[in-house]
Formats: C-alpha cells, sequence, structure tokens
C-alpha cells in the first residue's frame, strides 16, 4: 500500500518533523517523559527531564520508573501513577526532588493518561515543572505576613490597616486606645473615629494615598478628644496593598511641650508670667491700644532693701516674702490687668485703660498699702516696702521697651527720693538719672576724702503744761543734741542728708559714713564734757541716727562699745536713734542687740514713730528708752484732728510702755503748747534752735546755761 510505505522523501520530512519535536519538548520550561504501563518503562523523555535525574535524553530510555526517580520516591507516588493508570484519571502533587546537582526544588508533577482506542491505559505522561521559586515567594509572603501580625501585637502603638478608608485589621493598643473591640471597628470607615474638625485633613490623605505623618485628633468610644499623630503608608497586607497607619497617642507630648512653654513664659517662685510672657503680652497690648487710643499704665515695682532680708533673715524668707508680694499685687489689681515678675525683686504691672493719672496713683497708693503689711515668714515677722515707678502709653512713651525703662526710671526716683512711695515719670528724669549715678561715684570719693561734717541740734525737757510750761523754750532743761550729718561738697556746698543717706544706704557706703559719725560725734560730747565754759563734769549726751544697715552688721554693739572705749565717753552720753522698721526684723537678735546696748548705759530712741507698722506687742518686748513722734504729725498741730489724735495717742501708749515721748520738728508756739498739753517729755525743732555747727552750738549751750 502506497499509503504504508515511506519513500525517502517522507522519510526525511518525517525526520525534520521529529526533530522540531524534539526542540520544542527540550525548550518549553517543563520537564516531560512518558512511560509504558506495562514495566513502567521510560519510552520518552526530554533533555530538562532527564538532567534532572542525571540522564541524558538517550541512556534514560527503556529504565524503569523506580531506576530514575529511585525507589522510595517511586514508592510514594505509586498512588498517583495507580489511579491515572487504573481510573484514567489526571493526577497532581507537589514534591520536593533532590537534583542531580545537588539542589532541591520543589516540583509540580502532573500524570496524564495515555488511553488507546480499545479504552486500555497503555502509559503515562510526566510534566514536571519547577516551582520553588513561587514556593519560596509564598513562604516570604506568609513569614512577612506573619511577622507584621507579630509587630502589630506587640507594638505599643496603634496600629490600623484599611483599605480606600475601610478599616481591615487593627493591633490591641488601638483597641484599647479607642475603647472599642475589634469587631466593633472592622469594616468601618476611619473617618468616624476622627473628630469633626480633622476629618476633612484625613479624608484628603486618604484620596491622595502619600506617604505621610501629621497630628490629628481621635475620638474616644465615650467621646474623648485623644491627640494623635498619624504616620501613614501603603504595605502589602493580606494579599493585596493597603494603608497602614500608625497611631501615636500624643497627650504626654502636648502636655509637656505646654510644660516647657508654660516654663519659659513662667516665673517658677511665683507662678506668675516672667519677663519674656510681659515683653510679649506688653507689645499685644500696646498694638490694641494703638489701633483703638485708649491709654495704658505701666508700673516698675522694686522691693526696698530686699536684698537685705534675704542676706540676713535666709533665702527662705525671701522667697516666702516674693511669693507674698506676688500674691498681694495680684490681689489689688483687677480683670485685664497683668503682673509679670521681672526678676529678682522687681515686679511689672500693666493696667488695663483706667481713667487718666490719678486712677492709676490709686492702684499706686493702694499696692504701697498692701505690699508693706507685715507678714510672717519662716517664724519671723517681716515687712518690706515697695517703690513703684509709672510710666503712661501714649504720653511717656510709644514702643513697649521705652515704656519699660521709663517706669524703671520713675521707680529709680521713688528710691532716691525715700522709697516706699509711688513716681510718675517726667520728662529729665533720665537725667536725674544720670545725675545720680554721678552722685553715687561722687559720694563714693566723699567717703575715702572724708567730706562730711557733723551739725547738732538740741533737744530739751517739756514742764508739765502751766507749770513754766508758758516759759521760753530756751529756759528748759538741755537733755541732749542730736547729731546730723552734712556731706561738705567742694563745688555743692552743703548737702543735706536725705540727698545722699539712701544712696549711701543703697550702695553700702553708710557703713563708713556711719561709724565716721559715731566717732565724731563721741568725740564732740568728750570735748564739750571737758570745756569748762559748760561746768565742769556736765554731760551733754548726743544723739546718733542708725541705718538698717549697720545695726544689722554682725557685731555692731561690740562696734559701739570699742568707740565708747576708744573715745574715752561712758555709755550714758550717747543715744542711739533707730526706726521703727530697724525693729521688725528678727525679734531675737534685736532684743539681745538692745540689751547689750542699754548695759552700756546708751540711750535707745525709736525715731521717726508713727510711720511705720511696729505693732505695740513688739514695743512692749525691747529695752527702749524713747519715742519721737514723727514731725509730719507735729506739723499739723494744733489745728489737724486727725494729727492731734495720732500724736496724743503715741504719747498715751509711750507712757504705757514706761518710755519718754519726744516731738520732733516743733516750729511754733502753738505746737509746743499742743505737744505740751499732751505730755510730751521733750521737744526738739526750730523753735528751740535749728541744727548747727559745733561752734555755733558751743554758743548756744553757753546762752542756755546762762538762762
Ligand atoms: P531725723 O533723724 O528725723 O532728723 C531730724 C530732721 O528734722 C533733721 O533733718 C532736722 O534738720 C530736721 N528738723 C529739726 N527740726 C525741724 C523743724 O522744726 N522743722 C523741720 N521742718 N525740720 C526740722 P536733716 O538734718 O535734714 O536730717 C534728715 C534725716 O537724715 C534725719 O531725720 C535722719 O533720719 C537722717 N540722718 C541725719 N544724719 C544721719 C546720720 O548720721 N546717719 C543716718 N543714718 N541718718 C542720718
Ligand atoms: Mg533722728
Ligand atoms: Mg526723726
Amino acid at each position: 500500500m502506497p499509503d504504508d510505505r515511506v519513500d525517502d522523501d517522507g522519510l526525511a520530512r518525517l525526520r525534520a518533523e521529529l526533530e522540531h519535536l524534539r526542540l520544542l519538548a527540550n525548550t518549553v520550561p517543563v520537564a516531560i517523559a512518558y512511560y509504558e504501563a506495562e514495566g513502567r518503562t521510560c519510552r520518552m523523555a526530554n533533555r530538562r527531564y532527564a538532567e534532572m535525574f542525571g540522564f541524558d535524553e538517550r541512556n534514560i530510555i527503556g529504565r524503569t520508573l523506580a531506576a530514575v526517580i529511585g525507589d522510595e520516591a517511586a514508592a510514594r507516588i505509586e498512588p498517583y501513577r495507580h489511579s491515572v493508570i487504573e481510573q484514567q484519571t489526571a493526577a497532581a502533587y507537589e514534591r520536593e526532588v533532590a537534583g542531580a546537582d545537588g539542589i532541591t526544588r520543589v516540583v509540580e508533577v502532573r500524570l496524564l493518561p495515555h488511553v488507546e482506542a480499545g479504552g486500555r491505559s497503555v502509559g503515562a505522561f510526566v510534566l514536571i515543572t519547577d516551582i520553588t521559586h513561587h514556593r519560596r515567594a509564598e513562604a516570604a509572603l506568609r513569614e512577612s505576613e506573619e511577622r507584621l501580625a507579630k509587630f502589630m501585637h506587640a507594638s505599643e502603638e496603634g496600629i490600623v490597616f484599611h483599605k480606600g478608608g475601610y478599616i481591615t485589621d487593627v493591633n490591641p493598643p488601638l483597641l484599647n486606645l479607642l475603647g472599642y473591640t475589634m469587631d466593633e471597628m472592622l469594616g468601618r470607615l476611619t473617618l468616624e473615629f476622627i473628630a469633626p474638625e480633622a476629618q476633612q485633613k484625613v479624608a484628603e490623605v486618604i484620596a491622595a494615598a502619600p506617604e505621610t505623618r501629621y497630628d490629628s485628633v481621635a475620638l474616644h468610644k465615650d467621646g474623648t478628644r485623644i491627640p494623635v499623630q498619624f504616620i501613614v503608608r501603603t504595605m502589602q497586607h493580606q494579599g493585596e496593598q493597603q494603608r497602614l497607619t500608625i497611631v501615636r497617642d500624643i497627650r504626654d507630648r502636648l502636655q509637656a511641650e505646654q510644660r516647657i512653654h508654660h516654663h519659659a513664659h513662667h516665673d517658677a517662685l511665683t507662678g506668675l508670667p516672667n519677663r519674656l510672657a510681659f515683653v510679649e503680652r506688653l507689645e499685644r497690648r500696646l498694638a490694641e491700644a494703638r489701633a483703638s487710643g485708649e491709654s495704658l499704665g505701666l508700673m516698675f515695682i522694686d522691693l526696698d532693701h530686699f536684698k537685705r532680708i534675704n542676706d540676713s533673715l535666709g533665702h527662705g524668707v525671701g522667697d516666702t516674702l516674693l511669693k507674698t508680694v506676688a500674691q498681694r499685687i495680684t490681689d489689688a489689681l483687677r480683670m485685664g490687668d497683668t503682673v509679670a515678675r521681672f526678676g529678682g525683686d522687681e515686679f511689672l504691672v500693666l493696667l488695663a485703660p483706667r481713667a487718666g493719672a490719678p486712677a492709676v496713683a490709686e492702684v499706686g497708693a493702694r499696692l504701697l498699702a498692701t505690699i508693706g503689711e507685715p507678714l510672717m515668714a519662716g517664724g519671723v515677722s517681716v515687712s518690706v516696702t515697695p517703690s513703684i515707678g509709672v510710666a503712661m502709653f501714649p504720653q511717656d512713651a510709644v514702643t513697649s521697651a521705652e515704656l519699660i525703662q521709663h517706669a524703671d526710671q520713675a521707680m529709680y526716683r521713688a528710691k532716691s527720693g525715700g522709697r516706699a512711695r509711688c513716681r510718675f515719670f517726667e520728662p529729665g528724669m533720665a537725667e536725674a538719672a544720670l545725675a545720680e549715678l554721678a552722685l553715687e561715684s561722687r559720694l563714693a570719693l566723699a567717703v575715702r576724702q572724708s567730706e562730711f561734717v557733723l551739725h547738732f541740734q538740741p533737744q530739751a525737757a517739756l514742764g508739765p503744761a502751766g507749770l513754766g510750761g508758758r516759759a521760753p523754750a530756751s529756759a528748759s532743761r538741755l537733755l541732749g543734741v542730736e547729731a546730723l550729718v552734712r556731706w561738705a561738697h567742694p563745688q555743692r556746698g552743703l548737702v543735706g542728708p536725705d540727698e545722699f543717706i539712701p544712696l549711701a544706704e543703697a550702695r553700702r557706703l553708710i557703713l563708713p559714713i556711719g561709724t565716721w559719725v559715731l566717732k565724731e560725734a563721741l568725740a564732740a560730747a568728750v570735748r564739750w564734757r571737758a570745756s569748762a565754759a559748760l561746768g565742769q563734769g556736765v554731760a551733754v549726751p548726743v544723739a546718733v541716727n542708725l541705718a538698717m544697715l549697720q545695726f544689722q552688721t554682725p557685731g555692731f554693739a561690740d562696734m559701739v562699745a570699742q568707740a565708747l572705749e576708744a573715745s574715752g565717753a561712758e555709755g550714758s552720753m550717747l543715744e542711739l536713734e533707730l526706726t521703727e522698721r530697724m525693729l521688725m526684723s528678727d525679734l531675737g537678735e534685736v532684743r539681745s542687740a538692745l540689751a547689750r546696748l542699754r548695759e552700756m548705759g546708751v540711750t535707745i530712741t525709736v525715731d521717726d514713730f508713727g510711720t511705720g507698722y511696729t505693732s505695740l506687742a513688739h514695743l512692749k518686748d525691747l529695752p527702749l528708752h524713747r519715742l519721737k513722734i514723727d514731725r509730719s504729725f507735729i506739723a499739723g498741730l494744733p489745728e489737724d484732728a486727725g494729727s492731734m489724735a495720732i500724736a496724743r495717742a503715741i504719747v498715751q501708749m509711750g507712757h504705757g510702755l514706761g518710755l519718754q515721748v519726744v516731738a520732733e520738728g516743733v516750729e511754733t508756739a502753738p505746737q509746743r503748747e499742743a505737744v505740751q498739753a499732751m505730755g510730751c517729755d521733750a521737744l526738739q525743732g526750730h523753735l528751740l534752735a535749728h541744727p548747727m555747727p559745733e561752734p555755733q552750738l558751743l554758743q548756744w549751750l553757753r546762752g542756755h546755761a546762762a538762762a
């Protein structure tokens, strides 16, 4: 049959086709083989298959399945082989193949039955695909998902996955943070858990899907708003691209930031705004006032002699004092006013608009009164006065720096004017402050060159009214003289103590000046005692004024004892004048210093009485001899009822405590009659004599003795 016969051409064509098939079989990325059912021998294999088991396309032919893949593997796949041959169904399985090259591969094996026309199974095709990479990738993915799951659980921060804004996964910390269960959150819109005002931004980020971080506000189940930071990334999760958001609770951070801001803007001791905060606020208020045309008042408050309290009574007392003062200032102000601690013992007050300077002055007066009240600190009663300077906007200055500077200058003038007062800024104060600086450096020179002189003012006893009370003042008995210092300035002539004593106190120059005064006064008293003109042996006691700093210097009483000894004067020839304020500080120390002086025979007098805040109980406990009624009360006598009442009360109180009472600054006969009628024991003043240099005093004393 021509059909059955194959001519040479046909044979060549067949060979070519076979060659094509072989090429194809060796090119596909699949290992292919054919095994006979009978005998299980390999009838065909492509190169990939043969090499997988260490053969080539030719020498594998005729080998049994067990010989090719090994006994163990053959036994393992027997169930598949069986079902393919017996049931004529395809089978597929995965297994690992330890390749001839030593590498273990994961392969997918498919077995296809070869069924004859008669329905008999004659063999099976084997197709093997290397799926090693595929499996590895899968395993890696599984691992990373597991890692992510672990990480989500281990993280302390909230983590949420969402797709298109719908929540697909959350971790326990986030559930904790927001107060929901997993079921309550899955499948819901992320926006439902965001505070309304923060939703727009979140929606934008969901839509644009950038990798970003931003602050937002989440909502707890109970409605609490929770400030959070979102860190947003796109990530593979659950087999697809999802959005991962780390939810960081930033409440602590915000609190810390607020604390830092508070610290930066507040004074730790008093809790008041500090300089920085005040200047910021001042700038704002000035801008508002410029727009509205309103005026503002700025007060610069500095405590008088605060450093001494701090140094002598300790920082604990100083701190308590500052806190109390801060509270008192705050209490004295009204809504809209601002108080700040500017540093040290300085406070600034910005007054909201008020009806002009008189209203501001009223606040100043109120502050002077309330700050000056004594207070208990560290078991002692202390008091401190403020010096207040005021500058008004826009009259005195237009910028914040200038306003503060002018209030400061006004405060400085309040200090040099005697402290414990409120002064308004005036043009020219800056020059005055400069002049004061010049005075200060000149004063230091004056101390070195001893440019001081003493003037003396007599004091005379007052007889009982009606008994010689009408006699001329000069006729009354001489009690002593008060030594009053003057500065013999080379250009300016004699400068009064009110002009330089406050400055000398502030700069501690009062110590050498005070020592000089004491020595000079004692030397003078010794000279007078020896003076024949005054009658041998007649002592004229001399009174010396003390400054707070002198009295507070440790060993002050010893210094006085030495001065007495060096001069040859007895203690009874010396009277020391203290002010009420000096008695206020530390009662124990004051009492022991006074007791020692008293033992020496020194007379102790409280000067300028009535201007301080000494309590009666306090005076009662101290070894004192005299009170001098301040001359401001005498000036109003006898017309001013208030002055009369105060002077009378002081006399009665002084006598009640067994003290002598001296009226100072008596200028007129009616004044003298008034104080005499009240029962004052002595007087001092222009009516009797002005303060005078020693030669004039000696003359006056001679005249007085003759009378
Ligand atoms: P003070 O101790 O109250 O002295 C009395 C002041 O009143 C003296 O002023 C005196 O001149 C003045 N005076 C006396 N009689 C009258 C009068 O009838 N009318 C008027 N208007 N004034 C009268 P001075 O000398 O200017 O002294 C002022 C203050 O300076 C003294 O007040 C005293 O506190 C202080 N001072 C004076 N010398 C010294 C001193 O050596 N050391 C210290 N620490 N302070 C002194
Ligand atoms: Mg005096
Ligand atoms: Mg006085």
